[in-house]
């Protein structure tokens, strides 16, 4: 179905709450709605759904947005597809957006594709870069494409709003701006509790233990150069002497050495932390879209001419399983002579 694209305007974001604690990423997303916002001249809005949420919208208000659509119910307590799809498609509906960024969060993507079979727009996963043509006022959104070896720039002409997820940390966050406030535009969902064909019953935790590498501020990561079990192990070593969290590339990963929740990367999670030491990592472009924003990057190779090289602050040339157990000493050595110091000092 054609709509009137010139009906549609503004750029929309997402803004993702878990029991009233705002995710990050909504908040990344207003840095780069404000720039689109900016460009086309319109409002920046952000769309907030949950129970009990309307206090957030101060922080929104202070991420850079102009407006924004609450709707605070009972029912929206727990994301479920249906109540969400149908508060975010009515709010579509009737407000008209021309741009809607959403996080790439689990939620995030199942609500994302969710309105879009609903209003019938186009999405696109996993944008990476984006920016608008402003005399068309079409929406460019690019990502990786063909195993990271190109980057495509999806338009969507004849569809609004032009929508797309993007992953955490892909953006850096504006600056708070203390006391910056704007228009709370606040609506009502038109479904009940005894309607709704799924009810959360429980929420169980998974018992495995979550390995949580986009707010780790160092990273340690592994790739295939550590060849298995024991290398693998060599590495976790040095990575719990710094207390870092733990990295893979894929191919360690498909290699059953760890589980995909270590993988950094194009499929795995995009992370950046304030050092990240890639061990026995070739460099791969679908590696390096995941860590190469990366504060520090320190890489041990024993092939110089290794791409991870082009993106390392710092380079060791060297057999990793020589120079990694030399780290873990070192670290160790000097980690203790810290504590030490610090137990003089304070009790002096
Ligand atoms: C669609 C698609 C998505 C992908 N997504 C991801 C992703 O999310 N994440 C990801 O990582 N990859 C991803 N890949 C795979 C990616 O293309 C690479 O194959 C992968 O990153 C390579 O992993 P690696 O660097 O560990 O292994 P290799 O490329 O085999 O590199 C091993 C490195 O170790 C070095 N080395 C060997 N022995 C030693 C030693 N003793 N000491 C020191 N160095 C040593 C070698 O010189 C080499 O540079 C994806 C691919 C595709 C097509």
């Amino acid at each position: 179905m054609r709509v009137n694209i010139d009906d549609y305007r503004g750029v929309w974001v997402y803004i993702e709450q878990k029991k009233g604690q705002l995710l990050d990423v909504g908040l990344e997303l207003l840095a780069a709605g404000r720039d689109l916002a900016d460009k086309l001249e319109v409002d920046l809005c952000g769309v907030l759904l949950g129970e009990e949420v309307k206090s957030l919208t101060k922080d929104v208000f202070e991420a850079g947005a102009d407006k924004v659509y609450l709707i605070d119910d009972p029912v929206l307590h727990y994301y479920r597809t249906e109540t969400y799809m149908t508060a975010v498609g009515d709010l579509v509906r009737k407000y008209k957006p021309e741009i809607f960024l959403y996080g790439a969060t689990s939620n995030g993507k199942d609500l994302a594709s969710a309105v879009a079979t609903d209003v019938l727009c186009g999405l696109t996963a996993d944008t990476t870069l984006m920016d608008v043509d402003v005399e068309k006022r079409l929406f460019e959104a690019s990502r990786p494409a063909f195993g990271g070896n190109i980057m495509a720039t999806i338009l969507c002409k004849k569809h609004r709003p032009q929508m797309a997820t993007v992953r955490p940390k892909v953006i850096k966050r504006l600056p708070l701006q203390a006391g910056r406030t704007g228009e709370v535009i606040e609506e009502t969902i038109n479904v009940k509790e005894e309607d709704l064909q799924t009810k959360v019953l429980k929420i169980v935790k998974d018992a495995k233990k979550a390995v949580n590498l986009e707010e780790a501020s160092v990273i340690v990561a592994a790739g295939k150069g550590i060849k298995d079990e024991k290398g693998f192990a060599m590495v976790r070593e040095l990575a719990e002497t710094l207390n870092a969290s733990l990295g893979a590339s894929r191919d360690v990963v498909e290699a059953g050495i760890c589980g995909h929740d270590h993988q950094v990367g194009q499929t795995g999670v995009t992370v950046t932390p304030k050092v990240y030491i890639a061990i026995g990592i070739s460099g791969a472009i679908q590696h390096l879209v995941g860590m190469q924003n990366s504060e520090l990057i320190i890489a041990i190779n024993n092939d110089r001419e290794a791409p991870i090289f082009q993106a390392a602050h710092y380079g060791i040339v060297a057999d990793a399983f020589t120079v990694v157990p030399m780290l873990t000493t070192a670290f160790k050595e000097a980690l203790s002579h810290s504590e030490t110091e610090e137990g003089v000092t304070s009790r002096g």
